[in-house]
């Protein structure tokens, strides 16, 4: 091999991804309420963006809003309106990461699925991708800009059309498990699953739609806690920790630490 080429990657070594579509939740602005905007909950969620940055990817976002409003919980509100309220929920959250982001000199961009042209750029995916590779973190606001979708399919989406080969879906729990870990003591996390097995089962990874286009289009999924600091940057340059969801399953469910 010639000096200066790179070795090949040994089988089952990890390999850094090079682009890559975080998907938070709103909650998680809200801190330990999990509701409103919370100063500690921005800082982590910045903190872990910038840090993921740092690990070399580049790095989209696509921010939930059930911080402030989730359609399916406003039963006092037609479904329609509260959608559209819930997609400009998304959008304050996004206005609030870019500006956590700038102070810590992160670049970032907001890009919506609806015109709002005095806050932000409409989305189109070839703006996004030069965004992305002149090094901006690219805040994608209005999930879909469809009702009766979530951010989760909105997330499994932008990742396909921006060309990003990992999906990583934040959460407040270190993986996906066999039962709910805070009612089951016994319960298992797995290391990882296959698209199939997580919607025969039905475990809560993210809604069953963006499950099945991630299967459709062969897209790796990792769920991680993103409350633990440096979580999402460690995975990306070792690829330990949270399950991963992909074509097979590599690994049986570890017992909890
Ligand atoms: N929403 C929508 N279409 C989309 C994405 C979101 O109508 O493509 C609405 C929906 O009411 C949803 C709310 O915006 O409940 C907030 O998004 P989500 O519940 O996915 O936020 P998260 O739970 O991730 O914070």
């Amino acid at each position: 091999m010639a000096r200066g080429a790179r070795q090949p990657a040994a089988p089952g070594a990890h390999r850094r991804p090079r682009r890559v579509l975080l998907k938070l939740s709103g909650e998680m602005i809200g801190g330990s309420s999990g509701a409103g905007f919370a100063a500690e909950g921005l800082s982590l969620l910045a903190d872990q963006i910038a840090g993921a940055r740092g690990a070399g990817a580049e790095i989209a976002v696509m921010i939930g809003g059930g911080n402030l409003v989730r359609g399916t919980r406003a039963g006092f509100l037609p479904r329609a309106e509260a959608d559209g309220i819930g997609m400009l929920g998304t959008l304050m959250n996004a206005l609030a990461l870019r500006a956590a982001l700038e102070s810590r000199e992160t670049p970032a961009a907001v890009l919506s699925a609806f015109a709002v042209p005095r806050f932000a750029d409409l989305y189109r995916p070839e703006l996004g991708r030069a965004l992305l590779a002149e090094g901006r973190v690219l805040l994608l606001a209005g999930g879909t800009g469809q009702t009766h979708l979530t951010t989760d399919t909105a997330a499994a989406l932008r990742a396909l059309e921006l060309h990003c080969t990992l999906l990583i879906k934040a959460t407040k729990v270190d993986g996906v498990y066999s039962a709910d870990p805070a009612r089951e003591p016994g319960a298992r996390r797995f290391a990882s699953l296959s698209y199939e097995e997580v919607l025969a089962r039905r475990l809560a990874v993210m809604d069953l739609t963006a499950i099945t286009l991630c299967m459709e289009n062969g897209l790796p999924l990792v769920v991680l806690n993103a409350t633990t600091p440096g979580s999402v940057a460690r995975y990306l340059r070792s690829g330990r920790g949270g399950t991963r969801v992909g074509a097979v399953a590599r690994r049986a469910p570890r017992r909890r630490a």
